[in-house]
């Protein structure tokens, strides 16, 4: 399908130009401005879709639109788990794989699984720690970094564990999706595969699960979208097509999300119900340790009106949660703390409702 934006090889434009233009139709007089969406199941024979399985053109627009942004090729799935079950895939059987100890409970539980099974052994590791995982290479088949991670927002040295695990002939595949290709390209540090849960910043308004992945390797492409039409793994035409409108807006999205995540670590730095903030310095996810416990992060997600309680990220609705309240999060991650994701409402009405209920959670005395 011809597009008036330039592919990832042709001229550079900058990224909010990307996010509004790649993958429109051509400017011819009565196109639509606008990627259509395509219902169908099945194409007239002689082209190269052929069934709907194969391709679609709507998802063919949303996966130029993902590719520009990230530098690369994209193919987009069912949802942020099938792309991860598609890349895991890629190793053989037994190999080992380098995962976080601390990352998306749904990739951490897909590992686990496939350990259970015999398929793959994984050694769970401290991004933060650059030398363990680095020494943790060796014999790998397949490094897999969050960066940022879920929910303790560590973030990753991913050049230098790039190079060791390259070193060690491992593919290395980084899940984009709390950062966003606006925040950062793991492709431009010759990370293998990027992953996204196109479900949260991508699509952004709560409304549809998608999944990505990104590459640069013109046969790592073609394995994966061999074994996306062998699963079935595909996204549908209606959420592929919604996905690009919200990506269209993107960069607007997140450049107040942050500026509103910002201004409210600033602000939690100084109540005295809050224990520890954890801001990785961008992006528009926190997480607060409360100072009383889990108790007192129960109580804080249910006692404001704005901020709704629930799982999830990367919508312009504020959100929250106390990560322990599911029984697969990690012991590590303390007790107390609530993950944030900030959305694009005043940061003013935000603050005021939380206050509300932080400030009747400080203990007298
Ligand atoms: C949500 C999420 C996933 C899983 O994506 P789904 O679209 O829910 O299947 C993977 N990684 C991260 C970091 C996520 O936040």
């Amino acid at each position: 399908m011809p597009t008036d934006a330039p592919t990832p090889a042709g001229p550079t434009l900058r990224p909010a130009t990307l996010a509004v233009t790649v993958g429109r139709p051509a400017h011819e007089p009565d196109a639509p401005l606008n990627a259509p969406i395509t219902m169908a199941s099945t194409f007239v024979a002689g082209g190269d879709i052929e069934y709907g399985r194969h391709g679609n053109p709507t998802w063919t627009a949303l996966e130029e639109a993902i590719g520009a942004l990230e530098g690369g090729r994209c193919l987009t799935f069912a949802s942020g788990l099938a792309a991860v079950a598609t890349v895991l895939d890629l190793v053989g059987q037994g190999a080992k794989v380098v995962a976080p100890r601390h990352a998306y409970n749904g990739t951490v539980m897909q590992l686990a699984d496939l350990e259970a099974r015999g398929r793959l052994r994984t050694e769970l590791v401290d991004i933060t720690d650059t030398d363990a995982v680095v020494a943790a290479c060796d014999g790998a088949a397949l490094v897999w970094l969050e960066s940022p991670t879920n929910p303790a927002l560590e973030v990753a040295d991913i050049p230098t564990i790039r190079a060791a695990a390259h070193a060690a002939g491992a593919y290395v595949v980084v899940d984009n999706t709390f950062a966003t290709p606006l925040l950062q390209r793991p492709l431009e540090d010759e990370v293998d595969l990027v992953v996204h849960s196109a479900t949260k910043y991508l699509a952004g308004h709560s409304d549809v699960l998608m999944g990505a992945v990104c590459t640069r390797d013109e046969e790592l492409l073609r394995v994966l979208k061999g074994r996306r039409d062998l699963v079935g793994a595909v996204p549908g035409a209606f959420e592929a097509w919604l996905t690009l409108r919200g990506l269209r807006t993107l960069h607007v999205r997140l450049e107040r999300a942050q500026a509103n995540a910002a201004e409210l670590v600033r602000r939690f730095r100084e109540h005295p119900a809050v224990g520890e903030v954890r801001y990785p310095g961008f992006g528009a996810i926190i997480s607060v340790v409360m100072a009383e416990g889990a108790l007192a992060a129960d109580l804080l997600t249910r006692k404001t009106s704005l901020w709704v309680h629930a799982t999830s990220l990367g919508g312009v609705e504020s959100t929250f949660e106390r990560r322990r309240r599911w029984k697969s999060e990690p012991a590590t991650i303390p007790d107390g703390l609530v993950r944030l994701s900030v959305g694009i409402e005043d940061v003013e009405d935000l603050w005021a409702d939380l206050v509300r209920a932080l400030d009747d959670l400080v203990l007298p005395g």
